[in-house]
């Protein structure tokens, strides 16, 4: 898999005319190589394949990523100026460096450093070979999910009034290392009633006691790739408005799963969802993006919003995350980490979606 990846990065560097890219976001260092310490970058041209790293990984490099040349600097030397010496020796004509993972300071000593190469600030690059999935990754992917799913199931079955969001969420984090996976994909959202109001919400030292839904969204880690999913429960006999806000949350994102084929622009997807949350009124109330992909980070390229004309390719992974946010009452959003296919999607995460089915009677 990772000769896959380094083969396709090269097809992008004679694309770009380039001579080698200098790979310094840790996330896309560890995607291309396999090492996942960190303070290390990856040096990629036509003909080799460098990681510039220090001596106390000397070992955990030979085991993780052994088709690599290793570069070892000492502690006398920062892993920069180290890459600016080795650089200054391989006599590059151009070279490419991520822009969105060097800091000002960092890229001024590469110019200040290289004169005699022509830099060009490069972005996206591993971000985009990432939106694409192998099989490697999407078997991560997939238990990721049933990691979340396991670990929900076990909290939601041991709900008692007197539990704050905030145990709520120790707890899903407790199950979901139980459940096999290293921990939370990102600090779980547990909101009950107007809070859920807030699509990012932190949650509080607030009891379940006297409040009437709850939002859970969570993910586990599992060996460095994300899940994400949300559900709302509701906490006694659902209400006639939470019935109806959750009903047509529940549509909009079937609207979206439908409209989900390789080759479809990803603003289609947000528009399919956002036309039926429209049509029932509640346009203003649908604040964010319908989704994101997920793999190594939990939000990640590509995004499915409005504005976005580039297509759906088959093996991506997103998101379909319609809500409906009313301040005062609370949220309702509905999440689920979908596969793109050639045909059409396949739903990775199999919690039912009813709202009959997330109902606790104390
Ligand atoms: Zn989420
Ligand atoms: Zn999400």
């Amino acid at each position: 898999m990772f000769e896959q990846r380094l083969a396709r990065l090269r097809a992008r560097l004679s694309e770009r005319e380039l001579d080698g890219i200098l790979i310094s976001g840790e996330t896309n260092v560890r995607y291309l190589t396999g090492f996942t310490g960190d303070s290390a970058y990856a040096l990629v041209t036509p003909d080799a394949a460098v990681v510039l790293c220090d001596r106390r990984y000397e070992e955990q490099l030979a085991a993780e990523c052994p088709q690599w040349q290793h570069r070892i600097r000492g502690p006398a030397i920062s892993l920069l100026d180290f890459t600016v010496q080795e650089l200054a020796g391989m006599g590059k004509a151009r070279l490419g460096f991520e822009q969105e993972h060097l800091s000002y300071q960092a890229a001024s000593s590469l110019y200040s450093g290289l004169k005699d190469i022509q830099l060009a600030a490069c972005s996206g690059d591993v971000e985009r070979l990432r939106m694409v999935k192998d099989a490697d990754e999407l078997k991560l992917i997939r238990t990721a999910i049933a990691q979340a799913e396991e670990a929900y199931r076990v909290v939601c079955g041991g709900l008692r009034s007197g539990d704050t969001e905030l145990e709520i969420s120790w707890r899903l984090e407790d199950a979901i290392r139980r459940a096999g996976g290293s921990g939370c994909s990102f600090p779980p959202i547990v909101a009950a009633d107007g809070h859920a109001a807030l699509p990012h919400a932190t949650p509080r030292r607030e009891p379940l006691a006297g409040h009437s839904l709850l939002l859970v969204d969570w993910g586990a880690l599992n060996q460095g790739y994300a899940s994400d999913l949300t559900r709302v429960i509701a906490l006694g006999p659902p209400s006639e408005k939470l019935r109806e806000v959750h009903r047509i949350v529940h549509e909009a994102q079937a609207a979206a799963f439908a409209a989900v084929r390789s080759g479809v622009p990803r603003a289609d997807i947000d528009r399919a969802a956002r036309d039926v949350i429209r049509g029932h009124g509640y346009g203003d109330c649908f604040s964010h993006a319908l989704g994101h992909g997920i793999g190594r980070q939990v939000h990640e390229v590509p995004r499915l919003a409005e504005g976005q004309t580039e297509l759906l390719e088959a093996g991506m992974v997103i998101t379909l995350e319609p809500g409906i946010y009313l301040p005062g009452w609370g949220g309702v959003r509905l999440e689920d980490d979908i596969l793109v296919t050639d045909h059409g999607a396949e739903r990775l995460s199999s919690l039912p979606l009813d709202l009959e089915a997330q109902t606790v009677i104390w």
